[in-house]
């Protein structure tokens, strides 16, 4: 199946790049209904809490932009494919020419490094929100939690990789000319969502609002054990999932299961998602 499917926004490109896919343990998720805690933790064949990693890529004329960059080989056999996904889009890593990490977790920023801490890319500039790589690289991480030390170290490790030619970015910069930041606080402290648009024409990607879609977009009190702030990463979640099903904008996000692209419609408290 291929690994890569593309939209047009104006004169721009942007191409999901499907890193890979997992299953979401119910020890990961929290405010589950309990039929669910069961049906996912006893029926293997349920779809409940299945998720993809997704990284993007925008073109215009002159830039490869990556966003985001998969797992490597940190979450099993089934992720870590986007350099394959690339190839698919018929490049390869020198082509890229900007990077920039929607937040610094490892499912999205280790393949932006090889396993001895070397960069990927070598000839692109990598950009990172200044919120971001503040609260990443000025703490002191704690090694059993879950956004600890283990996680704390990749992303200085990806910082350290691209520190000649890395800029941090406010969120009110543009990261290419018709793409830009859309600040969704809570996951992390700088978690962003962007923006593409171009003449008319808007997508918006969500970040990481949804994690299993096939359970949050119908209850989005559906949280995992990953938002470093869970109840502004609600709050987050609810406005945007509001905002842009309000607004009928063509979005996407991190997680998103095939089709990525595709139109939020309210269906009582919750969403369906029209691709
Ligand atoms: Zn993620």
């Amino acid at each position: 199946m291929s690994r890569i499917s593309e939209v047009s926004v104006g004169s721009l490109k942007v191409v999901a790049l499907r890193d890979g896919e997992l299953f979401l343990p119910a020890g990961a998720l929290v405010n589950l209904s309990e039929e669910d805690s069961k049906t996912i933790s006893s029926d293997e064949s349920n779809r409940l809490a299945y998720s993809n990693v997704n990284a993007y890529l925008v073109q215009n004329n002159d830039q490869n932009l990556l966003i985001d960059s998969g797992c490597r080989d940190l979450f099993g056999p089934t992720c870590g494919f986007v350099q394959e996904a690339l190839k698919e889009a018929g490049l390869a890593p020198g082509d890229i020419t900007d990077i920039f990490l929607t937040h610094l977790h490892p499912d999205h920023i280790a393949g932006t490094i090889t396993a001895d801490g070397s960069a990927v890319f070598e000839n692109a500039t990598l950009k990172v929100l200044d919120k971001e790589y503040n609260f990443w690289s000025s703490h002191d991480f704690n090694e059993i939690e879950v956004n600890g030390a283990d996680w704390a170290n990749l992303a200085k490790a990806v910082l350290n990789a691209y520190k000649d030619r890395m800029e941090t970015l406010t969120f009110d910069s543009d990261i290419a000319p018709g793409v830009s930041s859309v600040s969704i606080p809570g996951h992390t402290p700088g978690h962003s969502g962007f923006r593409v648009d171009d003449g008319r024409e808007s997508l918006i990607q969500m970040g990481d609002i949804l994690h299993v879609p096939n359970l949050q977009l119908i209850d989005p009190n559906v949280a995992t054990v990953f938002d470093i702030d869970p109840e502004a990463a609600l709050k987050s979640r609810r406005e945007v999932l509001d905002m842009v099903s309000t607004d009928k904008m063509l979005c996407t996000s991190g997680h998103m299961l095939d089709q990525k692209f595709g139109h939020l419609e309210k269906n009582g408290s919750g969403y369906n998602f029209i691709a």
